[in-house]
C-alpha cells in the first residue's frame, strides 16, 4: 500500500474503511487534551457502550429474581458462561468444546499447568521467550519450584540474537532440538508483548510435539489481535485474558483453550471445584469428582455475572465485525503507524528513532514498539499530555497499538503531527 503523510490521506482511508461505524460504538476518555489518539489497547481495551445496559440488565434481574435468577432471569446465570462460548472460540480457531471462560489469565495459565507440566527427574525443562510479560516469568519460575527444580536450569530462555531485536523463529526450533531429551514444555506467548513479535505457533506446535513435549501459549497479545487456529495447530493448550484487545473491562475474567485430545482425558491430573463437575450430577452434592468432557471440566466456580456481561457485550462487538475484516483493516493501519514512524526517524536523526517490532506484517499484530534512544521519558509524558495515549518502557520504547475496532488512520496521523512538534522542539538530553 503506498502511504502519504496528509490528513486528506488518512481521512480518505477512513472514509473507505469498512470498519469506520464501530469507532462510535465505543467510549473515548476525555483527557482534558486537544487531541485524543488512544493507543493502548493493547492494555486496556476501550469500552463497548453496550456494556452498561449489559450490566445494567443482570443488575436489575438480581435485584428481581435474588437466588431465582440463576435459572430465571433473561440469560439464567447457571449456564451464563456458555454464551460466551461460541464467539470466543471463533475468535481462537477452536471448537465450542475446547474453550471456556473463566478466573483471570496467570491464575488458568497455574491452573493448566497443573495438568499439562507434568517435569519427570530426566524431562522438566522449559523453553520460553526472553523478555516475557513479568506475570509469566514468575508463573514458570514458581512453577519450575513448586515441583521441586531450580529455574535457572530448568527454564530456557530464547533471546534474540546479538544486535537484534527479536527472535528467530529458527532459534526457538534450534533450542527445542538442542534440549530434546530432557523438555517437558514449550510455553511462549502468541504475540510478545514487548516488540509485538507474531511467534509461529503452529511450527513451534509441531517441533515441541516432535520431541515429546507439550505445546502451550500466553494468548494475551494475541486473542482479538491476530487470527488463531489453535485446534488445527494442535496446540495442548492456551490462556488468554479479555481485556485488552478484547475490550471486556478491567480485570475481567480470561478464557482458555484445551485441545480436544486432552478433553475426555479424565486421569490428567487437575485441581476440580464443584462447576468443573459433571453439569448432571453437579447439585447431588456427592464426593467424587467427575470432570465435565472438554475444557468445562477445568472450571472451578460459579462465574462472576457482571464481568461477564461485559464481556458478552463486547464479544457480540467481535462477532458481528469478524476477525478476518479486523485483520485486514489491522495489517493496513499498522502499516502507516509503521510508515509515520519511519518519517519521523528520517526528519529527526538525533532522535535515534528506530523500530523494535518486526517489519513483516505476517509477523506481528496491531502493534508498533518504537525506541526512541535520542530522547527520554520527557518526551512520552509530553505525547500523553498531548492526548496520544500508549505505553512506555525503560529506557525510552514507546508501544503503540492501533487497534482496528475503534483506531483510524487519523488517530495514526495526529501521533506523526503531535511527534513532530515535540521532537522539533528539542531532545532533553
Ligand atoms: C496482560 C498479561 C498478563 C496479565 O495477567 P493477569 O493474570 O490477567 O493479571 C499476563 N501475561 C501476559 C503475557 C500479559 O500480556
Amino acid at each position: 500500500m503506498n502511504y502519504e503523510p496528509t490528513l486528506e490521506f488518512a481521512r480518505a482511508q477512513d472514509e473507505a474503511d469498512p470498519l469506520r461505524s464501530y469507532r462510535d460504538r465505543f467510549h473515548f476518555p476525555s483527557l482534558g487534551t486537544s487531541e485524543l489518539a488512544y493507543f493502548t489497547g493493547h492494555s486496556l481495551g476501550l469500552q463497548p457502550k453496550t456494556v452498561r445496559a449489559a450490566v445494567e440488565l443482570e443488575l436489575d434481574e438480581w435485584a428481581r429474581y435474588g437466588v431465582e435468577g440463576h435459572f430465571h432471569s433473561t440469560n439464567p446465570w447457571y449456564s451464563y458462561h456458555e454464551l460466551l462460548t461460541p464467539p470466543m472460540a471463533e475468535i481462537v480457531g477452536a471448537k465450542e468444546s475446547e474453550v471456556v471462560c473463566m478466573n483471570s489469565l496467570t491464575t488458568n495459565i497455574h491452573l493448566l499447568f497443573v495438568s499439562f507440566y507434568r517435569p519427570t527427574k530426566d524431562r522438566y525443562k522449559i523453553i520460553s521467550e526472553a523478555k516475557m510479560f513479568p506475570s509469566d516469568r514468575y508463573l514458570l519460575e514458581t512453577q519450575a519450584q513448586f515441583h521441586g527444580f531450580d529455574p535457572d536450569d530448568a527454564i530456557i530462555e530464547v533471546a534474540p540474537r546479538e544486535g537484534e531485536r527479536f527472535i528467530r523463529d529458527e532459534d526457538i526450533l534450534s533450542a527445542i532440538e538442542a534440549n530434546a531429551d530432557e523438555l517437558a514444555l514449550v510455553f511462549f506467548g502468541g504475540v510478545n508483548y514487548f516488540t509485538g513479535q507474531l511467534f509461529d505457533m503452529p511450527a513451534l506446535t509441531d517441533a515441541a510435539h516432535a520431541v515429546g513435549a507439550v505445546a502451550g501459549f500466553d494468548l494475551a497479545h494475541a486473542a482479538g489481535n491476530v487470527p488463531l487456529s489453535l485446534h488445527d495447530w494442535d496446540v495442548d493448550f492456551a490462556a488468554w485474558c479479555s481485556y485488552k484487545y478484547l475490550n471486556s473491562s478491567p480485570g475481567n475474567v480470561g478464557g482458555i483453550f484445551v485441545h480436544e485430545r486432552h478433553g475426555r482425558s479424565f486421569d490428567l491430573p487437575r485441581f476440580g471445584g464443584w462447576w468443573g463437575h459433571d453439569k448432571d450430577t453437579r447439585f447431588q452434592m456427592k464426593p467424587g469428582f467427575q470432570p465435565m468432557e472438554g475444557a468445562e471440566g477445568w472450571q472451578l466456580s460459579n462465574v462472576p455475572i457482571l464481568g461477564m456481561a461485559a464481556m458478552k457485550a463486547s464479544l457480540d462487538v467481535f462477532a458481528e465485525a469478524g476477525m478476518k475484516t479486523l485483520r485486514e483493516k489491522s495489517e493496513k493501519l499498522t502499516g502507516y503507524l509503521e510508515y509515520t514512524v519511519d518519517l519521523l526517524a528520517e526528519e529527526f536523526p538525533d532522535a535515534d528513532i528506530s523500530i523494535i517490532t518486526p517489519r513483516d506484517p505476517a509477523k506481528r499484530g496491531c502493534q508498533i514498539s518504537m525506541d526512541v534512544a535520542g530522547r527520554e521519558r520527557k518526551l512520552f509524558d509530553d505525547m500523553i499530555a498531548a492526548g496520544v495515549i500508549a505505553d512506555f518502557r525503560e529506557p525510552c520504547i514507546i508501544r503503540m497499538a492501533p487497534v482496528p475496532l475503534y483506531n483510524t488512520f487519523e488517530d495514526v496521523f495526529t501521533f506523526g503531527k503531535v511527534m513532530r512538534r515535540l521532537l522539533a522542539d528539542g531532545g532533553d538530553k
